[in-house]
């Protein structure tokens, strides 16, 4: 094998790949209705789009610093500071080529060979790649749907052990939409600073959050917890950015960087106007993101009441993000042409290929009796595919 052992301990993203076979399957002029989007249907605001143009217009396309250009860094500060009332300095901010790429030099800087990471399930697909690409160990915790996937801090005390180096949460989380308390994440914070373990507080979904949930930042709760965290949070979600690669972490200077260290001998600076436009995203109107919201519940309600009428499913109602994530263990078992339906992955095969339906199977997520359907797509599409979805499984 010409391949390193680091390379071979990794698979391909599912939700990439999926979304990818649906638009394949979409080109081939077949009627797919997808479910698989891991990013909001709606395009970029138009100011945010102006700007970059300016910055381009303007000359700005060359090397930035590394770790980002000072005023980002200031609207980061600023971004901190009002919503989640931490104070940073520029020093201690970075910003990297989304917020996947500031994970992945966290995980990088902070863990060791043998090095254990504990990771709540289900999980966001790259967590578990990410801490292997550095050589550690993922400890996977599977959470239950009782407990509405949250990880309970008696569970967590019973997993460390003196390798434990770092926690990954993810609030709110992709893929079940779970949020944390305020009380929550405190009982988890003395657990971690009583044993000095680091945590990567994912919370690029904090915006799309509904009925009132208060989204709290784990690092705000007192300086001890704030010293042992990386925040990490971008545009892409918030902003509908995906595609300018624009995240942003903050924490530890020391953390921070050689975090930047890393990043000078790997991608450098992320690209310079979008930097610019991110400015713009952070600082100026958030009237889009109202909005967003505003159409990502509606269609949250509806798609759930959807799932829950169709026998043999029940879905939970999600607090943040834009994920339904159904329970199918009923459907688990049943046959098809033949053929017992034994886990998540042949599931979400067979609704691709007969209800013409992507989704993505739950055993991407550590989860194999769920499915994940992102409701970042119209209301006709919500209302067709869940209906090919129902009447599918009634014929089974
Ligand atoms: C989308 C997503 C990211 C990555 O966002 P980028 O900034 O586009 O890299 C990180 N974490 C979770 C949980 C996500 O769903």
């Amino acid at each position: 094998m010409v391949l390193s052992k680091r390379a071979q301990s990794i698979g391909p993203s599912p939700t990439l790949g999926l979304t990818a076979r649906a638009k394949a399957m979409k080109a081939e002029g077949i009627d797919v209705i997808g479910f698989g989007a891991g990013e909001p249907d709606f395009d970029t605001p138009m100011h945010i789009k102006e700007e970059a143009k300016r910055a381009l217009d303007e000359g700005f396309t060359k090397y930035t610093p590394t770790s980002g250009i000072p005023e980002l860094k200031q609207a980061i500060c600023k971004k901190f500071k009002e919503d989640n009332g931490l104070d940073y300095e520029p020093s201690q901010v970075i910003v990297s080529c989304g917020a996947k790429h500031c994970i992945y030099n966290a995980v990088q800087v902070l863990c060791e060979e043998g090095d254990e990471v504990i990771l709540p399930a289900p999980y966001w697909v790259s967590f578990p790649e990410q801490i292997r690409l550095a050589g550690a160990k993922p400890v996977i915790i599977g959470t239950k749907e009782e407990d509405r996937f949250k990880l309970p801090p008696p569970i967590l005390s019973k997993y460390i052990t003196n390798r434990t180096k770092l926690l990954i949460l993810n609030s709110p989380c992709n893929p079940t939409g779970t949020a944390y308390s305020k009380e929550e994440l405190q009982k988890i914070a003395e657990i971690l600073v009583a044993e000095g373990i680091w945590v990567i507080s994912d919370e690029i979904y904090e915006k799309i959050v509904y009925d009132g949930f208060q989204q709290v930042s784990i690092a705000s709760l007192n300086p001890k917890i704030k010293d042992l965290t990386i925040v990490v949070n971008g545009v892409s979600k918030t902003y509908s950015m995906t595609g300018w690669r624009i995240g942003y972490a903050a924490g530890d200077k020391q953390v921070i960087g050689a975090m930047s260290n890393l990043q000078d001998h790997s991608t450098s600076n992320p690209t310079s106007f979008a930097q610019k436009a991110a400015v713009v995203a952070l600082s100026g109107t958030q009237e889009p993101v109202t909005q967003m919201v505003i159409e990502f519940k509606k269609r949250r309600d509806y798609i759930i009441e959807r799932l829950n009428q169709i026998p043999g499913i029940t879905c939970l109602l999600p607090q943040g993000a834009f994920y339904a994530f159904p329970n199918i263990s009923k459907v688990l078992g049943r046959v098809c042409d033949g053929q017992v339906i034994e886990n998540s992955t042949l599931l979400a095969e067979m609704l691709l290929t007969q209800a013409k339906v992507a989704v993505v199977p739950g055993s991407a997520f550590g989860a194999d009796n769920y499915l994940r359907l992102s409701y970042a797509t119209s209301m006709d599409n919500i209302a067709e595919g869940s209906k090919r979805i129902k009447e599918w499984i009634k014929k089974i």
